[in-house]
């Protein structure tokens, strides 16, 4: 079993305060794959202080965007080199399918890293501005101490889209992963210590919901980045409220793919078959979960997306063949099971899946799902379902459909689905989310500045505008140059 027994704090590798440990657990196999230490209140306040220190006083904020850049690289440099260790620590600890992990979860990461180099050397962080009462010099400064934490379903992703940029700016971070998948983290401190991170920059106190607590609430961390339910980040905003604590938050998801009636459906569905149920699992904060379609071709699609959807291979997370692995819990599965009979009992009609699939009972499985006959009042349709399960809802035409789109506390993602690109544009500028995917909605990009509306967040990640989260503004009035006597 993999395990390690130290937690990574001012650049050693230090005993925890106690001797609580995380037992990591194959969703697959149910088996206990991984142990690390569980960082206890007193972990994270030292790790917060090392980070302090290392932010007030170490050379990282004081070094020239170039020189972390090139730190920067060599971490992505450290990603490649043990890709195939990191794929086999996220599969075994997610379930997520080897093909996913390799592409989605691996390499990006080390593309986000990369992006943020080039963007540590390329952003001007100073300038001088004639203002009215003579010349402004203004600078932009990290922020400070960081605090990210971090989700399950994209462990490695969320961390280096977050921190690459922080580290980018200057910022010195404390990095709290998720208890489902804390074995990547270990990986990446061992490449930041190896890349010649100086010592503080990076630590790291995996733990739950009193980790996550114990950092929010400390006065040594200047901004907290999060990646999460809107349920745990309304509470992280509401302390952060309280100690005027600078917050980013990305969010849940429940988003529309608005289907109009010129779409050719045999392409439609195979796409949201991608993105609606089989990528990461259906765990994905992104999922078009709610397919809205003309009521003429509801039919038809419903019966391609319930074909493709039997058609998905279903099964071990190792086999590369595999499409759709376990979900990350057996109280998760739950929960997204609990939803499908909620969605029947209210009136929806099961066209493929709705359960564990046959031959898969050991591991927390659960079959891609389509349920059509669905009203958006539905619990359903109303609540992220965070599994393989999408839901088809017919509607009478365009209009109804954005305002059906747009009837959600969320506002992370959308797509629109046409022959027509410049008539799905059109319809796609009518929806209230951060991203919108025009005949796709599965594609990443470090250049993005990804982020929710509503209630999905308000941070942005990817970007020029990810590495302003972790920058904040000084300006210094310069007096008139006075003519020498
Ligand atoms: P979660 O909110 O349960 O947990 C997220 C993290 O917060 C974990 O590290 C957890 O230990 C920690 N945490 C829990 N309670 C806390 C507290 N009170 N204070 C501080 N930290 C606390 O979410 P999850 O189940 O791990 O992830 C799934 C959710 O994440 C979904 O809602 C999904 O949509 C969302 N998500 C959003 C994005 C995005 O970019 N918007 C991306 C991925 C996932």
């Amino acid at each position: 079993m993999w395990s390690k027994e130290s937690l990574f704090i001012g650049g050693k590798w230090v005993a925890p305060a106690t001797s609580r440990v995380i037992d990591v657990a194959s969703p697959s196999t149910e088996e206990v794959v991984g142990r690390v230490p569980e960082a206890s209140a007193a972990d994270v306040d030292r790790a917060v202080l090392a980070a302090r220190a290392a932010f007030d006083t170490g050379p990282w904020p004081r070094m020239t965007p170039a020189e972390r850049a090139d730190v920067l690289v060599r971490v992505a440099d450290g990603l490649a080199a043990r890709a195939d260790e990191l794929t086999q620590l996220i599969t075994s600890s997610s379930g997520l399918p080897i093909t996913v992990t390799q592409l989605a979860h691996v390499m990006m990461p080390q593309f986000y890293v990369r992006h943020y180099a080039d963007l540590a050397r390329t952003t001007p962080l100073e300038e001088y501005r004639a203002g009215l009462t003579g010349k402004l010099h203004i600078r932009q400064a990290p922020v400070g101490v960081v605090g990210a934490i971090i989700p399950w379903n994209i462990p490695l992703l969320a961390t280096a889209a977050k921190l690459g940029a922080a580290w980018a700016a200057g910022c010195t971070a404390v990095l709290k992963p998720s208890p489902e998948t804390p074995l990547d983290a270990f990986v990446l401190a061992e490449i930041c210590e190896a890349a010649g991170m100086p010592p503080g920059v990076l630590n790291l106190v995996p733990g739950g919901a009193e980790a996550g607590t114990a950092l929010v609430a400390h006065p040594g961390v200047d901004k907290i980045t999060f990646t999460g339910s809107t349920t745990t980040g309304r509470a992280i905003a509401e302390a952060c409220g309280r100690t005027l604590t600078g917050y980013a938050l990305e969010l849940g998801g429940n988003a529309a793919a608005i289907v109009l009636d010129d779409a050719p459906i045999g392409d439609v569905a195979a796409g949201l078959v991608q993105s609606a149920l089989a990528a990461n699992n259906g765990q994905a904060c992104i999922a078009q979960s709610r397919v809205l379609v003309p009521r003429s071709r509801a039919a038809e699609l419903t019966d391609a997306l319930a074909a493709a959807a039997r058609e998905i291979r279903v099964g071990d997370p190792f086999d590369p063949a595999t499409m759709v692995g376990p979900l990350i819990t057996s109280r998760h599965r739950e929960r997204v099971s609990d939803m499908v009979a909620a969605g029947r009992a209210e009136g929806a009609t099961v066209c493929a899946g709705g359960g564990v699939p046959a031959g898969l009972e050991r591991g927390w499985y659960f079959e891609p799902t389509v349920l059509a006959g669905v009203d958006n009042g539905m619990r359903v349709a109303r609540e992220e379902i965070f599994g393989p399960v999408v839901t088809v809802i017919e509607v009478r035409d365009e209009d109804e459909a954005v305002a059906i789109a747009n009837d959600t506390e969320y506002g992370l993602s959308g797509s629109v689905w046409s022959a027509d690109l410049e008539r799905a544009a059109a319809v796609g500028r009518r929806i209230a989310a951060g991203q919108i995917w025009l005949n796709d909605s599965f594609t990443l990009d470090p250049a993005c500045p990804f982020g929710g509306w509503k209630n999905s967040g308000n941070g942005r990640e990817g970007g020029p505008e990810c590495l302003h989260e972790y920058l904040q503004t000084q300006t210094t009035f310069r007096p008139a140059e006075r003519p020498q006597s």
